[in-house]
C-alpha cells in the first residue's frame, strides 16, 4: 500500500446497491493511492462498515419510516431521502470540516466530496463549505446524458409518443427505441415528479467540479466525445470500477450464498446459465413461474438468484409447484443472493440472464459472459439495446416473460451456433483495455 498523502476524500453514496458498489470501489482505488476515506451514509441500506476497516463510516438519520424503506417506488424513496437528509448531511460535514472537532481533521485536509448525481442538495452544501464536489455517474454515460433530456422533450411536446409500442429509434437517444423510452418515462402520473427530479439533477451537476464516469471510450465513445456540449467541467472515465487492482471486499447489502461456488465447481465449462435481476426488480407471481418453467424446460443447469420479497406477495420461492426442485435432478440451484463477481468469473458460467443494471452489464462484459437481456426500467432498457443492437453480445427477450421465449433464448445462447458467435464477440470486447486509471492525476481539487 502507498503512503498516506494526508488528504481526505468524503464519499456519500445513494443507498442503493447499484450505487454503493461503485462508490466503495472508487473509495478503495483512492485509498490505494494514499487518500484517507470517510463514507457518510444513511441508516437505510447502510453499508457494512466491518468489511472496510480502513475507512471511517459516519451514519446520518434519513427519516424514512419502515413502510417507506420497503416501498417499491424508488423515485419516491429518493425524493424523501433528498428532503430528509440535507440538514443531517450538512451537520455531519460541518463537524468534519471544522478544525478541532471530535471526528475532525486529524485524518488530513479534506480534498473533495464525491457523491451520486441523485443527491440534489449536496452541491449547495459543498459550496457553502467551499468544498469541491465531484459527481459519480453510476450509469452508462450515454444514458446519463440522454435521460437529462427527457423533461425538455416532454416540454417540447415530443413525448409521450403516439404509439408507446413503436419499434423505431429515438433520434436524440440512440439506440433506444420509442417503446423503450415510453417505459423509461413511466406513467403520466409519474411524469411531473420525475421531470422535476431530473431537472434538479442537471442543475446541481452542472456547477460540480467534475464527473467520474464508470465507462470508457470503448463503451461510450460518442457520448464522451459530445459531453462538452452539456458540461464544461472535466470528465474522468474510470472504466468498470471493479476491475481496478485493489483488494477485494464485499459491499453487498445482502449476505452472498457462498455455496454457489462449490456447486459451480461440479459443472462443465460454460454449461451453467446464471440468472439474476439485481437488487431492485420485482416480479409478479406468474412472471416468476414463467421464468421457473422456462429454465426447467431448457434442461440446462441454472443458478438463479431470487431475493426474498422480490416475488409480489410472497416471502421467497414458496409458489414453485410441488416437487419442482426435485424434478430438476440437481440441475438447478436457487439462492437468495450470490457472490456475483465470483459467479461470473467462474469457468462453468456460460450465460447471464440479466435485467441489465449497469454494474451487472459491466461485470458480465469484463468476464466475457454473453447475456440474455430482460430489462425492466430506467437505464436497463438502454444498456440492453447496446448489448443486442450495437455490440451484439446478447439476446433480447423484448420483455416477453414467457416460458417458451425464455427456454428458446437460453438454448440459442448456450447450445447453438448463434451463442458461439456471441461468445466470440464478447471475448473481443472483454479483451479491449476497458480499465482507465486517471487517479494518478487526481488531487481532488479544482
Ligand atoms: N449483485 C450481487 N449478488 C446478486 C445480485 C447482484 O452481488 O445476487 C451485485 C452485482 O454484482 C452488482 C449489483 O449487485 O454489482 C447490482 O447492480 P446493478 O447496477 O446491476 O443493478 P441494480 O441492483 O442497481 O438494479
Amino acid at each position: 500500500m502507498e503512503k498516506r498523502n494526508e488528504r481526505q476524500v468524503i464519499l456519500f453514496p445513494l443507498p442503493l446497491q447499484g450505487c454503493i458498489n461503485p462508490i466503495l470501489q472508487l473509495a478503495k482505488i483512492l485509498f490505494s493511492r494514499g487518500f484517507s476515506i470517510t463514507i457518510i451514509h444513511t441508516r437505510f441500506n447502510a453499508p457494512e462498515s466491518s468489511n472496510h476497516p480502513l475507512f471511517t463510516f459516519l451514519q446520518i438519520p434519513d427519516g424514512l419510516s419502515e413502510t417507506e424503506t420497503q416501498s417499491r417506488d424508488v423515485l419516491l424513496q429518493l425524493t424523501l431521502l433528498n428532503n430528509n437528509c440535507e440538514n443531517p448531511f450538512r451537520e455531519c460535514l460541518a463537524k468534519l470540516i471544522k478544525p478541532n472537532s471530535d471526528s475532525g481533521t486529524e485524518e488530513g485536509r479534506i480534498s473533495c466530496l464525491i457523491d451520486d448525481s441523485g443527491w440534489v442538495f449536496t452541491q449547495d452544501v459543498a459550496e457553502s463549505f467551499s468544498l469541491p464536489r465531484f459527481v459519480l455517474c453510476a450509469y452508462k454515460f450515454s444514458f446519463f446524458l440522454g435521460h437529462l433530456l427527457v423533461p425538455q422533450l416532454r416540454r417540447e411536446g415530443f413525448l409521450p409518443f403516439p404509439d408507446s409500442e413503436a419499434e423505431d429509434l429515438v433520434p436524440v437517444f440512440p439506440p433506444l427505441r420509442k417503446k423503450d423510452l415510453s417505459r423509461i418515462m413511466g406513467t403520466t402520473a409519474q411524469s411531473e415528479p420525475l421531470d422535476s427530479y431530473l431537472h434538479k439533477i442537471l442543475e446541481t451537476t452542472k456547477p460540480a467540479s467534475g464527473l467520474i464516469v464508470m465507462s470508457c471510450e470503448e463503451l461510450d465513445q460518442d457520448s464522451l466525445a459530445t459531453s462538452n456540449k452539456v458540461f464544461t467541467f472535466p470528465i474522468f472515465p474510470i472504466g468498470p470500477s471493479h476491475i481496478h487492482d485493489v483488494p477485494a471486499s464485499s459491499s453487498s447489502l445482502f449476505e452472498p450464498d457462498q455455496s454457489c461456488i462449490p456447486w459451480l465447481d461440479k459443472h462443465e465449462t460454460r454449461s451453467v446459465i446464471y440468472v439474476s435481476l439485481g437488487s431492485i426488480v420485482t416480479l409478479s407471481e406468474s412472471e416468476f413461474l414463467e421464468i421457473a418453467c422456462g429454465l426447467r424446460n431448457t434442461n440446462q443447469s441454472f443458478l438463479w438468484v431470487v431475493r426474498p420479497g422480490s416475488v409480489h406477495g410472497k416471502d421467497w420461492i414458496e409458489s414453485l409447484p410441488l416437487g419442482f426442485m426435485e424434478s430438476l435432478e440437481g440441475k438447478g440451484k436457487i439462492v437468495r443472493w450470490a457472490p456475483q463477481l465470483d459467479v461470473l468469473a467462474h469457468k462453468a458460467t456460460g450465460g447471464f440472464l440479466t435485467h441489465n443494471g449497469w454494474n451487472s452489464t459491466l461485470e458480465s462484459i469484463c468476464e466475457g459472459v454473453p447475456m440474455i437481456c430482460l430489462p425492466f426500467v430506467w437505464d436497463q432498457l438502454l444498456n440492453a439495446r447496446f448489448i443486442t443492437d450495437v455490440w451484439r453480445i446478447g439476446i433480447h427477450l423484448e420483455g416477453r416473460i414467457e416460458r417458451r421465449e425464455i427456454e428458446r433464448a437460453v438454448i440459442r445462447l448456450m447450445a447453438e451456433l448463434e451463442g458461439e458467435e456471441i461468445q466470440e464477440r464478447i471475448q473481443v470486447l472483454k479483451d479491449e483495455d476497458l480499465c482507465i486509471i486517471w487517479i494518478e492525476s487526481f488531487n481532488g481539487e479544482e
